[in-house]
């Protein structure tokens, strides 16, 4: 059973001229809105938070993280959703975590 994927970084690279021209945040540290991530372990801002899949009831697996984007989309306080999945029931999750 698959239950680690290795981490990747994800980049967001603008796909076109309206996502290019999205001010940056204002305040936020410069990590902020470059914590995309697939695999690995989640970097969780509040306590970890694993859910359980419905089905098997066994803990989903962490598929990956997004970050907000700036100050216009934005989630909740510079938060990130973290998505999780069970291979085997298929099932998914997404939680939201900020400051
Ligand atoms: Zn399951």
């Amino acid at each position: 059973m698959k239950n680690k994927i290795p981490p990747f970084k994800l980049i967001a690279e603008p796909l076109n001229e309206e996502a290019k021209k999205l001010p940056p945040f204002k305040w936020a540290d410069d990590e902020i809105g470059k914590r995309h991530q697939l695999g690995g372990k989640p970097q969780f801002i509040q306590n970890a938070e694993i859910p359980i899949c419905p089905e098997c009831k066994k803990q989903m697996t962490f598929y990956g993280q997004l970050d907000s984007i700036n100050d216009e989309f934005i989630i909740a306080d510079c938060g990130m959703i973290y998505v999780f999945l069970c291979f085997e029931c298929n099932e998914s999750k997404s939680i939201i975590q900020s400051y």
